[in-house]
């Protein structure tokens, strides 16, 4: 059941804002799912009023989704091992930020510190470089990920790493801090949505805490990943200290990475000097996967939640997701669920394709050539195209020239005249006896012709003869 909790994240997270999604929901966790009631691990009991009060029809209606079951109940239960592993991040965070107690935002809501929510911005530990899949549509924006993570605060200072949504650039950018605190302990990343830093700066400001705020983002970082810059859009207070900031760092030569859903210059209301300050290092943009991208994504990601997904169905969901990696994600997982609702144990194509509303994959047939045969026929019998198709009658060519034929014959059903042509200018009569001679010979189950003929049909991906 542990993939329902996890699809209906996935299905949440766009519905709230990034902070309070990770604050509120990440941290729960499914205890069982049983007659219609949800039962929620929770870290302590503020959890569940605070959560009560703001997002249970949210999670119910993503719940209903996912499981197809309705009426549903949620109950909790107080886990302490998951307050516990709060309690190490906000120390970890502390200890990173290595300052006093880091500002929170008194903004909406309030982060619950004492009761241990996650206190500070800290990088998500599943987005790393070794689960990232590189392709053609992210490939420049991994490369300079790559570079800016092992040379942070040189040539690629500021790192603007732009794209559509669900593409990868919060993966990316929390896999570069974890790159540079793997080989750099001591660094001092600072990972915070654009969002984040708002509130801080707000609460700071009405806190009187506004010096703390900036000791804590111009002297006590090494490593500044802002993410979703975009939502600085008009707040024009934030831009402005976000631009001293900015600074501040890069003047220090710190490493500063930014992303942001559209270029440097399409963000609205953004001030001049910063758009212009965000090219002056390396601009990289990620683009939809490719197909051959996503099926390798899924690979990856059903391999992790450890979902049996065979090649045929992962083609399908690959075909029938184009957009985002997000989405993708979730309708595996999704898939995942309604398997384990039917007690099946892997997902197949039949599931699939009805769940998906979608055509099972005609796996594009290509259509096998005359030539196709010859090559399957010279790489088996270890000799040369030329030879096959020459007039040498030695038997070490003769004979696999006469299976070639002959498979072509009964597979293709290509004319004796044109084979006669295909196999280098042989009249009509020499290839309807090779086709005899061989027939009769497979028909009699020569152990040769048999082997050879199966051999070649293995390799061009025919099906056996009758
Ligand atoms: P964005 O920040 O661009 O909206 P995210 O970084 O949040 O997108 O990515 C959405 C989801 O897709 C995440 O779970 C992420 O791990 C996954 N993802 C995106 N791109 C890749 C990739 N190339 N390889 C593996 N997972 C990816
Ligand atoms: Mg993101």
């Amino acid at each position: 059941m542990s993939h329902l909790w996890e699809s209906a994240l996935l299905a949440l997270r766009p519905r709230l804002s990034e902070e309070n999604f990770r604050t509120w929901l990440e941290p729960l966790a499914l205890e069982r799912f049983e007659d219609g009631v949800v039962t929620l691990r929770i870290p302590n009991r503020f959890y569940a009023d605070w959560i009560s009060s703001q997002y249970l029809p949210l999670i119910l209606d993503a719940l209903t989704q996912e499981s197809g079951t309705t009426d549903l109940q949620v109950e909790w239960v107080v886990d302490e091992s998951l307050q516990k592993s709060l309690d190490e991040q906000a120390e970890e965070a502390r200890r990173v930020a290595s300052a006093t107690r880091p500002p929170t935002p008194s903004a909406p809501p309030p982060p619950p510190l004492e009761s241990g929510a996650p206190a500070e911005s800290g990088l998500n530990p599943k987005y790393r470089f070794d689960n990232f899949i590189v392709g053609p549509s992210n490939q420049l924006a991994h490369a300079a990920s790559v570079a800016a993570a092992s040379s942070p605060g040189a040539r690629y200072n500021p790192l603007f790493i732009y794209g559509g949504v669900g593409l990868g650039k919060t993966h990316l950018v929390n896999a570069i801090g974890h790159r540079i605190r793997q080989e750099k302990a001591d660094a001092r990343v600072l990972f915070v949505s654009a969002e984040r830093f708002t509130n801080e700066f707000i609460w700071a400001l009405q806190n009187h805490r506004i010096s703390e705020f900036r000791e804590r983002y111009r002297r006590r970082c090494d490593v500044l990943c802002i993410d979703d810059i975009q939502f600085l859009a008009g707040r024009e207070q934030t831009q402005e200290e976000f631009f001293h900031t900015f600074n501040a760092l890069y003047h220090a030569d710190r490493q500063i990475v930014v992303t942001s859903d559209v270029y440097p210059q399409q963000i609205r209301e953004m001030e001049e000097r910063l758009v212009s300050r965000f090219q002056w290092g390396l601009v990289a943009d990620i683009q939809a996967p490719a197909i051959d991208t996503r099926i390798a994504i899924l690979k990856k990601k059903a391999e992790q939640e450890q979902i049996a997904l065979d090649d045929e169905v992962a083609l399908l969901i690959a075909q029938h997701v184009q957009s985002n990696v997000r989405e993708l994600e979730g309708t595996l997982l999704r898939l995942a669920v309604k398997a384990e609702l039917v007690n099946k144990r892997v997902i197949d194509v039949e599931l699939a394709t009805s769940a998906l509303g979608a055509i099972a994959p005609r796996v594009p047939e290509k259509q096998t050539t005359v030539e196709d045969i010859q090559r399957a026929a010279c790489e088996y019998f270890g000799i040369r195209l030329a030879e096959l198709k020459s007039h040498r009658r030695h038997r070490a060519v003769s004979f696999p020239r006469m299976v070639a034929m002959f498979v072509c014959r009964q597979h293709l059903n290509t004319s004796y005249p044109s084979l006669g042509d295909l196999f280098g200018g042989k009249d009509h009569t020499t290839v309807l006896s090779a086709c005899r001679k061989i027939g009769g010979l497979y028909d009699s189950e020569d152990r040769e012709v048999l082997q050879a003929v199966a051999a070649i049909e293995r390799k061009v991906g025919l099906p056996p003869l009758e």
